[in-house]
């Protein structure tokens, strides 16, 4: 049975056995851990992920692609869920272990996927997921670089990310607008939330920073800090936030509230 891809749902399907080799090599599960597919599609990773890791599960969106892999790989169980709000904490409750996640992401959502991931991230180990080059790039950026902004300090924040390697669009039916590349993030962090502050107001900082990544952290941070009826503290005010690296943004974002 062939599926014809739906362009609405990000779908692009891998036709390359070494590069889906080199994927599924990147993760470091155990045999028997609880592993997690996302999107498997037609399944262009799943029969080879189930061959290693016998309790695989994956999470798909699209019912015929479900409905294919429930007629030739009947044993995996596929969730039927939208991913960004998948509820990872009650996966790895039943699983009783942290999920080794993996996949060819939907482009579309990535970073809400990612985003997502973070918000679970004491319930997750790692993840393997092939995204867009320049998303890849960003999860990677170091400060005072074009690619460093929310994304980088979030994921840098909680995870070792790596980029493995970039995949050529040529490798995709249909192939893709973008460049291709696969990442690895080890949730090997805890978070650097400071007394006084938590993750929502973090957050919200980084974010305001970066949304006017062009000025000072006096202008960018002045309506936020007077929110606390205070100033951006002298010793940031005439920084950016591309040169502040993730533990700064904690420091700050606790200075901000004190
Ligand atoms: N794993 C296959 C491969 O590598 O060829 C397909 C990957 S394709 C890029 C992305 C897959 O994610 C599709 O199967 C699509 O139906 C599914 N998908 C799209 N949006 C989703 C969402 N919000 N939640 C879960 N799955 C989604």
């Amino acid at each position: 049975m062939s599926i014809a891809p739906k362009k609405s749902l990000g779908q692009h399907f891998l036709r390359d056995a070494n590069i889906r080799d080199k994927i599924i090599d990147l993760l470091e599960a155990e045999e028997n851990d609880c592993v997690v597919e996302i999107g498997p599609g037609t399944g262009a990773l799943t029969g080879h992920l189930a061959a290693r890791y016998p309790k695989l599960e994956a999470v798909e969106i699209d019912e015929r692609a479900i409905a294919h892999l429930k007629e030739s790989m009947p044993a995996i169980p596929v969730h039927h869920a939208d991913v960004v709000k998948y509820d990872w904490a009650t996966h790895a409750a039943a699983a009783g272990e942290k999920i080794h996640v993996i996949g060819n992401l939907p482009y579309y959502v990535t970073s809400q996927v990612v985003f997502s991931l973070l918000d679970a991230h004491e319930h997750i180990a790692e993840a393997v997921m092939m995204m867009q080059r320049e998303v890849a790039e960003r999860l990677v950026a170091h400060p005072r670089t074009k690619a460093y902004g929310i994304l980088s300090v979030a994921v840098q924040q909680l995870t070792t990310p790596h980029l493995a390697f970039r995949v050529s669009r040529n490798v995709f039916y249909p192939k893709p607008d973008v460049e291709s590349a696969v990442v690895r993030l080890v949730f090997d962090k805890d978070p650097e939330i400071l007394p006084g502050t938590d993750a929502v107001w973090l957050r919200k900082v980084v974010r305001a920073a970066f949304n006017q990544r062009r000025k000072t952290l006096r202008n960018s941070l002045g309506q936020l800090a007077a929110s606390c009826n205070g100033e951006v503290p002298e010793a940031w005010r005439k920084k950016r936030a591309e040169e502040l690296s993730p533990s700064e943004f904690a420091l700050l974002a606790q200075q901000l509230r004190a």
